[in-house]
């Protein structure tokens, strides 16, 4: 199959709305966070994130794992390709200095940096 065709497949579980909607944001934006996206859209986090999977899968988006120590909340520590997961313990946080040996001390969030809009964009609009 085509790859384009393929994403246009994959985006089915979006409505037109929704697609048109995201289009707005992403012709705004460089980066989206699925948060983000279920605010402005009222779609579930699941479908958000499967959103943006389908664009790096099919090449359109490079998403990221965020890492969040306790230390610092609103300040990722690292940023790792979201297919590697969740980072190896121990290790040692590059804002404090500290060894992390607990997950319960990470949180972790998601960005996708998208790549190729204009292309991305007409994928929405098709059917
Ligand atoms: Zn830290």
């Amino acid at each position: 199959m085509e790859k384009s065709r393929a994403l246009v497949k994959a985006l089915n579980f979006l409505s037109m709305y929704e697609r048109n909607e995201l289009e707005k944001m992403i012709l705004s934006r460089d980066s989206l966070m699925p948060h983000e996206i279920t605010n402005k859209l009222s779609i579930t986090y699941e479908k958000a994130l499967a959103f943006l999977l389908a664009c790096e899968l099919y090449n359109f988006a490079k998403v990221y794992l965020l890492v969040y120590h306790l230390c610092e909340p609103d300040k990722y520590i690292k940023a790792i390709p979201f297919h590697l997961g969740i980072p190896k313990l121990p290790f040692v946080c590059e804002n404090c200095d500290e060894e992390i040996e607990d997950i319960s001390e990470l949180s972790f969030d998601v960005i996708a940096q998208f790549k190729f809009k204009q292309s991305l964009i007409e994928e929405l609009r098709k059917n």
